[in-house]
């Protein structure tokens, strides 16, 4: 079975397979991991333009490694799940210290690095050394599941287990294989036996492994992977305060674990319903609320009479993979800018906002309400 499911990939490959994608047949194990972090969780047509942004920005390991982390979470700006590039800074600095700057092929050593699971190791290694190592992304459990028949949840450990033993039984038998079947791998999850779209079910066309698909030999393929239910996602509100002075605008860096931690973003506040309402929000309201965090959590000495006037704006929704944010701004102006010394407190000219890693929502939320 693993000689026929390895070959009838490569032969489709050469005929379907996905081509232009600028991290295609890298065999650098830098550029290749930095495309396998980008791509998770983020579509392939994003990627395309922002890796290659990304790679003439840090073309190298050490590029990178030397890199501010501001300016790595800038370059990340809108691309989502921060933590991602958090765990590839941090990596690369491993790296360098620990292995010389150059990546393990040892899969444990590359397991033990930030951000880098067992799948991603497979890929770096598969790509960039012909390794014999599988691997196990979103895609391809769904397609080892209908090809092997497996129904169990894809979250399931013991269903993981069972598909880990499936992925590394039906690699090709020659090393040289590694990376073209690895590509055909994820180029046959992503475009060919898709969640709603599986060819075989369609009539676009014949998969070629229907001879010896379980799923399609019995007639289950719409129902393996099994459909979760889906719960209503909570959601859940902040207020956020637009300092602005002039031209500057006051911009504070999220803590490291907080959603969107490590980008700089606007005060936020816990919200309280009746801060909404504008005629509730007066300038002695904005000056009592903004003095119990500015004053308390972060020992700042400002002058609250600065504040000249604020303003309501239309609340800004964001919806997150499983929970949705509303977030109530509040534009306050000062007659002038108040002296800040604390670390994760700056002070911008919004003609620059560009240059810093922002969440996209807010940098949206700033270049409107500039026009
Ligand atoms: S036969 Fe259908 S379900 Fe099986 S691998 Fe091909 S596309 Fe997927």
């Amino acid at each position: 079975m693993a000689f026929i499911f390895a070959n009838a990939l490569i032969s489709w490959h050469a005929k379907h397979g996905r081509v232009g994608m600028p991290w295609q047949n890298k065999r650098d194990p830098y550029a290749i991991w930095v495309s396998e972090i980008m791509l998770q969780q983020t579509q392939v047509s994003t990627v395309s333009e922002r890796y290659l942004l990304f790679m003439k920005r840090f073309p190298t390991l050490s590029s990178l490694a030397n890199a501010p982390i501001d300016d790595v979470m800038a370059l990340w700006s809108g691309l989502g799940y921060y933590s991602r590039a958090r765990n590839l800074h941090r990596c690369a600095q491993k790296i360098m210290s620990e292995h010389s700057g150059k990546f393990p092929r040892d899969l444990d050593a590359l397991e033990s690095l930030p951000g880098i699971g067992r799948s991603t190791a497979g890929a770096i290694v598969a790509f960039a050394y012909d390794v014999h190592a599988p691997i196990l992304d979103a895609n391809v459990k769904r397609v080892l599941s209908r090809f092997h028949g497996i129904e169990g949840d894809l979250q399931d450990r013991e269903t993981i287990k069972q598909l880990w033993v499936r992925a590394q039984a039906q690699l090709p038998k020659v090393s040289i294989k590694m990376p073209i079947y690895t590509q055909a791998l994820m180029d046959f999850g992503a475009t060919w036996c898709t969640p709603k779209q599986a060819r075989c079910i369609s009539d676009e066309a014949r998969c070629p492994m229907m001879n010896n698909c379980l799923a399609y030999q019995t007639n289950r393929v719409d129902k393996i992977p099994a459909k979760k239910k889906k719960s209503a996602s909570p959601s859940f509100q902040t207020s956020i305060f637009l300092i602005q002075s002039g031209e500057f605008i006051l911009l504070e860096r999220r803590a490291p674990k907080a959603i969107w931690g490590g980008l700089y973003s606007l005060i936020e506040l816990p919200w309280e319903p009746q801060s909404k309402d504008i005629a509730l929000m007066t300038v002695r309201n904005a000056r009592k609320i903004l003095s119990k965090t500015l004053l308390g959590d972060k020992a700042l000495d400002i002058d609250f009479k600065q504040i000249m006037s604020v303003q309501t704006s239309s609340v800004i929704q964001h919806v997150f993979s499983h929970r949705r944010l509303q977030m109530y701004p509040y534009l306050v102006s000062l007659n002038q800018k108040w002296t800040i010394s604390h670390p994760n407190l700056i002070w911008i000219k919004r003609a620059n906002i560009a240059e810093i890693g922002l969440p996209q929502p807010i940098r949206v939320f700033l270049e409107s309400s500039s026009r």
